[in-house]
């Protein structure tokens, strides 16, 4: 077991930096994770550059980092199903498990959700972290630290599809083909859409799209109007799509969700953008397109495990950079910048393929 604990600490805007903080010490429910793989996700760098995400708030430092993976290392009395030197995907929220929410099954809307890298919470860009071993799930042996740290955006797609109701022989229109589009597109296809239009203004996000099996794309300018919009989805598709799922974020692919989204149909709404945005309401009412927001996930780690562990997913394809922790501030701007075309970045707290 290393000594150190290596840790990348938001300390502010703009201020993120590395330093040793003590190995954490467990309870009895608990487990401590020698962590491996750490992905970069947009919220992460949208504390760095900003403090904040809605009303949650830096005030004071935070470790960062929530998409993660890594091997135990010690547990607590009272845990059963794990053992020192099992490789775990972490998810990365704990709620409270008592409240009314929690007992509903909805625990991802908790009010007292402990999470990673939300502020006042710690993350886990770190090589010690603990977490409930109930929030830790096991990797069978052919799944890699990678795609069990990606196992957090993947259950992010996997919520927002379950939430629009995807199944057999949907047709599923997404709008925005980045990290979250992406991992949305994969899973609507093996939860059975059988037609699924991805957009984006950008090309090289459209190519990988394509890849990974959408059936049509659609490269859109930011001066297109929604209503045209919609008219070319309809064009492009064999019919309208009756699910939508907008993983931009801004007013305009709300909009085009919107009218392009068939009558009776459903609009799912994962990007965060502004805090008020005008959307054509009386569009959706009078033909009841019902439209749902989606909050990280809720008991989507295990079909998001079976998902890769099936081997019929290729969710390592997002990854397109790799750093050591000891190269955290040159990730972040590789991330932040999209730079060399970054879709995901992974940050190595011990060295690639160590643990595989
Ligand atoms: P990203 O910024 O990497 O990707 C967004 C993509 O949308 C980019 O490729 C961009 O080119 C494209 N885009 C922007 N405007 C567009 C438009 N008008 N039409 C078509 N494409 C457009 O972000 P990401 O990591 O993929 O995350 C997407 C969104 O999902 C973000 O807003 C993020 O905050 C949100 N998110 C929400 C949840 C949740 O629980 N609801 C969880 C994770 C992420
Ligand atoms: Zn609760």
């Amino acid at each position: 077991m290393a000594k150190d604990n290596l840790t990348a600490v938001l300390h502010g805007i703009e201020d993120l930096r590395l330093e040793q903080r003590p190995i954490p010490t467990i309870s009895d429910d608990e487990v401590l994770i020698a962590m491996d793989s750490v992905g970069i996700c947009g919220s992460d760098v949208h504390y760095m550059t900003h403090g904040r995400i809605g009303h949650f708030v830096l005030t004071k430092p935070m470790i960062i980092g929530h998409e993660s993976a890594g091997v135990v290392a010690k547990v607590g009395s009272k845990v059963k199903h794990l053992a020192v030197g099992d490789r775990v995907a972490i998810e990365p929220g704990v709620p409270c498990s008592k409240c009314e929410l929690c007992k509903q099954g909805k625990y991802n809307l908790c009010a007292d959700m402990v999470f990673c890298a939300t502020p006042p919470y710690d993350g886990n860009l770190t090589r010690y972290y603990k977490q409930a071993a109930n929030f830790c799930y096991k990797l069978p042996d052919h799944v890699t630290m990678e795609e069990a740290a990606l196992l957090e955006p993947l259950s992010v797609g996997v919520h927002a599809c379950r939430r629009a109701n995807v199944g057999l022989g949907s047709k599923v229109l997404i709008l925005g083909a980045g990290p979250i589009g992406l991992v949305t597109l994969i899973s609507a296809q093996f939860l059975g859409a059988t037609e699924i239009l991805i957009t984006d203004l950008v090309q090289d996000r459209l190519d990988v799209a394509k890849e990974l099996g959408a059936t049509h794309t659609l490269l859109l300018n930011r001066e297109d109007s929604a209503e045209a919009v919609a008219e070319r989805i309809r064009q492009t598709m064999s019919e309208e799509p009756d699910r939508a799922i907008d993983c931009c974020g801004a007013e305009s692919s709300t909009r085009q969700a919107i009218f392009a989204t068939r009558s009776g149909g459903v609009v799912v709404i994962v990007g965060m953008g502004a805090a008020e945005v005008k959307i054509p309401l009386f569009n959706a009412l009078a033909r009841e397109v019902d439209i749902r927001g989606v909050f990280r996930y809720c008991n989507d780690y295990p079909g998001a495990l079976a998902l890769v562990a099936s081997g019929k997913i290729n969710v390592k394809r997002l990854v397109t950079h790799h750093f050591d922790i000891t190269e955290t501030a040159k990730a972040f701007e590789t991330a932040r910048y999209g730079l060399g075309g970054a879709i995901k970045v992974m940050i190595h707290v011990q060295p690639r393929d160590t643990n595989n």
